[in-house]
């Protein structure tokens, strides 16, 4: 079954396998999670499974239909992404548009599906619409899926994935089924960046070390693709990040107010010093109860004195100040700068 290929979020797949099993489909479905977790190639492997002939709400993966299906080329899918994101992929021209590329789904891209979808299927028994960054449709573009989503044609399937689910609408939402992805595990991100170095091919392969590679996978946030994009130079800040919070004191709000105006000057820079720490305090708790396996294993040494320096309980307070100044950053709630300080200050002063 094609959807076997999608690793490490048995939730959703779970949720897209039993749908499947049951024989009836809802008509509407929203993948959502963070960016390059496998939401699109589930979304493929879900539209395989209701067109492939040979072996019905299932796919094989391997025939015609299947591979078409992947291949964009299959009659009765129809994929739906603003137009820019299809001249990054390649899949159009600059020169295609008689205006700018898009960067969001346009109403026009909206009722042109809308009509596609009047059709019956040409070969299989679904038709299959999968709309890439949903939360790209604007306002017009939304209420006008609406209209599809409430009145489906028979034997439609619509997949919406996206990585911002707060830029639905409620009434968009409220009438899908949703599939929820989380981050990849660091040691799978790890692993699959290691293959690609191997197979020596990608952006990746040309400028990580294998070293380098299990630190990009631990500051990736669980996104295979923020991992193959990390620049190393992000990498680079992984050792400075730790080695500064590690030398802050308690009675030295100096230090403390230097490591946010370092790192707290732009949302970038503070979301990689939250993502490095995060995993860092990981590795110190790893540290505490004696197990290997550290993923800044380059900095065993240290790990080994902040292990012996923090109780459990405050390490512990410390990953939760973290959670909440990482989502305060992410949601854009008030100056990054303020966010750090506040949870510098936090961890300094309670231990
Ligand atoms: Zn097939």
């Amino acid at each position: 079954m094609p959807l076997a290929e999608v690793q490490h979020q048995p939730r959703a797949v779970e949720a897209l396998k039993s749908a499947l099993k049951s024989g009836s489909v809802h008509h509407a479905w929203l993948l959502h999670g963070p960016e390059g977790v496998g939401k699109e190639l589930a979304a493929v492997c879900f539209a395989q499974a209701l067109t492939c002939p040979e072996k019905p709400m299932e796919g094989c993966g391997v025939c015609s239909s299947c591979k078409r299906v992947k291949g964009r080329n299959h009659p009765d899918v129809t994929w739906v992404m603003p137009e820019d994101e299809q001249v990054q992929r390649g899949l159009a021209g600059r020169s295609d548009f008689d205006h700018t590329p898009s960067r969001d789904i346009r109403i026009e891209q909206v009722r042109a599906l809308g009509e596609r979808l009047s059709f019956r299927p040409l070969e299989a028994k679904h038709k299959v619409a999968l709309l890439v960054n949903a939360h790209a449709m604007n306002a017009s573009a939304q209420n006008a899926l609406l209209k599809t989503l409430e009145e489906p044609p028979r034997d439609t399937i619509l997949v919406l994935v996206t990585s911002a689910l707060d830029k639905l609408l409620p009434t968009i939402r409220s009438r899908c089924t949703k599939a929820q992805f989380g981050p990849l595990p660091v040691e799978f991100l790890a692993a699959q960046l290691k293959a690609v170095l191997r197979r020596g091919s990608g952006q990746a392969a040309k400028k990580l070390t294998d070293e380098e590679a299990s630190q990009a996978a631990a500051m990736a946030g669980g996104s295979l693709q923020r991992a193959m994009e990390l620049d190393p130079a992000a990498i680079e800040v992984r050792r400075e990040v730790i080695e500064r919070f590690e030398a802050l004191v308690p009675d030295d709000a100096r230090g403390w107010l230097a490591f946010a105006e370092a790192f707290g000057d732009a949302r970038a820079n503070a979301e990689v010093a939250l993502e490095v720490l995060g995993v860092w305090f990981r590795d110190v708790a790893v540290a505490q109860v004696g197990q290997g396996g550290l993923i800044n294993s380059d900095l065993a040494p240290l790990a080994g004195v902040a292990a012996a320096r923090v109780s459990a309980a405050s390490l512990h307070r410390r990953a939760t100040l973290l959670d909440e100044a990482r989502n305060a950053i992410t949601q854009r709630n008030g100056a990054v700068r303020l966010q750090l300080e506040r949870m510098l200050i936090e961890m300094m002063t309670t231990a």
